[in-house]
């Protein structure tokens, strides 16, 4: 039975007292406001907020009343995911910035440390602003679209540019705060059916954002509905990024157009098209309320296929237990185990970075809890300029101890798989770090990568 059918007998209807439950978000200036943060210590709550001065801030009820243990704050992995703590700066920005609130500096004042701080925290990691933005045949850049990888066409719609709530370590930061320059973003149907009409090596499109689940479904239906035409039979699959299974699953079960955007979903589908929800999630309790759990079931009851995906962080899920669970699970759900990410270089990654060889560790340990179901979670995985590098162990080959390495995703599909080795470091946190073993002067796809990718020699 399709969902368009479950519907209709009511069969996965919501439940009345979910029904069109209302969403209130909390963002910087409403922190006093939310009341189950009251008890906690003035110097915390003080904390949170020279925190939220530099980097997004943005939460709803639904993450305060039902994912948070608040027995457990601080330490609760959902806290730690959406609250701002004194760590995540580093000890000199946030000496500055509590200086300045605390002797109530002016607006103009506050803004420019702010602004020289965040530009120190590398607001658009590997390179994707410059390097990944395509150009239509008249030479016109296409912005709203990032094209890396021959098969995947990125798109940002310029109306899913938020997501329901914030993550804290989130690498798309910069598209918070409002600067205008980092968007990466487009309102533009017509330029993305363009590009794709163009280029027949493209059979995935990747809607992303934010979280492009905050769009109205009328409004991802216009981007999505013509790809069921004839001239876009190559593109086969189509997936959206999202975190509303975890930030607002009622998007999926109460929202006043929820059936709507379940019934596009189910078109897309019915004409033969794979789609798939890319959901980031970062540790079981996410997936732990029923309204998640219903919500899971109305979207793989039109078709859809749920995978999951998400990075691997200090303070919220640096525990293999805490993802042998996450992938069992999903598994039990019927959800698809994706990838496990490395985090990036970026906003508070002082906060979150979990060393290389601590990263496989967990990999490992985790994989070895679960059965060959869960065992589609590949990882840990660097998204990187050149490609997404997995760290495959770590090994001693001729008299060297090494990290063996190779590339899951590759600007040039013929460097995918293979194996290629780099001097075992226990401290590095990302392939930045890493220097080519064997005393080799660089690593096999550096100087090809220099020549086609980056413009610049060095
Ligand atoms: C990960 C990623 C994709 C998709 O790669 P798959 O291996 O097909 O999942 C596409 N574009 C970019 C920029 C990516 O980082
Ligand atoms: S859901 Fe994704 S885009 Fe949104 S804040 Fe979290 S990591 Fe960033």
């Amino acid at each position: 039975m399709t969902a368009t059918n479950l519907l209709q007998t009511g069969q996965i209807g919501p439940s009345a007292a979910e029904q069109g439950r209302p969403f209130r978000v909390y963002t910087q200036r409403d922190l006093d406001r939310i009341t189950a943060i009251h008890h906690l210590p003035s110097d915390q709550r003080f904390a949170m907020k020279v925190v939220s001065t530099v980097l997004p801030f943005r939460v709803n009820e639904y993450v305060i009343e039902q994912l948070i243990d608040w027995a457990n704050v601080p330490h609760d992995p959902i806290f730690q995911l959406t609250f701002p703590q004194a760590g995540m700066l580093t000890p000199e920005h946030y000496a500055q910035v509590a200086d300045l609130l605390r002797h109530d500096a002016g607006k103009a004042e506050l803004d420019a440390v702010v602004a020289r701080i965040r530009e120190t925290l590398n607001p658009h990691p590997a390179g994707q602003r410059e390097l990944n933005i395509p150009r239509l045949p008249n030479g016109e850049v296409v912005t709203g679209i990032q094209h890396k990888y021959r098969e995947t066409v990125l798109f940002f719609p310029s109306q899913g540019q938020t997501c329901h709530a914030y993550c804290s370590f989130c690498f798309r930061w910069a598209q918070f705060i409002g600067d205008k320059a980092l968007r990466i973003a487009t309102n533009e149907a017509q330029d993305l059916h363009a590009y794709l009409r163009q280029h027949r090596c493209v059979t995935d499109l990747l809607v992303t954002g934010g979280d492009p689940m905050v769009m109205k479904a009328r409004h991802l239906e216009a981007y999505l509905e013509p790809l069921l035409g004839r001239d876009f039979d190559h593109v086969q699959t189509i997936r959206i990024g999202t975190k509303a299974l975890t930030f607002w699953p009622y998007r999926f079960t109460s929202d006043p157009d929820s059936d709507a955007l379940l019934a596009l979903l189910e078109r897309l589908v019915a004409a033969g098209k794979h789609v798939a929800l890319m959901a980031h999630f970062n540790h079981w309790r996410e997936l732990d309320t029923e309204v998640c759990e219903r919500a899971v079931e109305r979207i793989r009851a039109t078709g859809a296929e749920i995978r999951t995906q998400g990075p691997l962080l200090a303070h919220i899920n640096d525990d293999p237990d805490a993802w042998a669970a996450l992938w069992r699970r999903q598994v039990q759900l019927g959800i698809i185990p994706y990838y496990m990410f490395v985090e990036r270089d970026t906003g508070a990654h002082h906060y979150f970075k979990v060393p290389l060889v601590r990263a496989w560790e967990i990999y490992r340990e985790g994989i070895q809890q679960v059965s060959g179901l869960a065992r589609t979670a590949r990882g840990p995985s660097m998204s990187a300029g050149p490609g997404k590098v997995e760290i495959t162990g770590v090994a001693e080959l001729a008299g060297e101890k090494v990290f063996v390495l190779r590339f899951l995703q590759a600007r040039n599909p013929d460097w995918v798989h293979r194996p290629f080795f780099a001097q075992f470091d226990p401290e590095a946190t990302w392939l930045d770090d890493l220097r080519p073993a064997f005393g080799e002067p660089e690593f096999f796809f550096e100087s090809e990568y220099r020549e086609r990718w980056t413009g610049v020699l060095h």
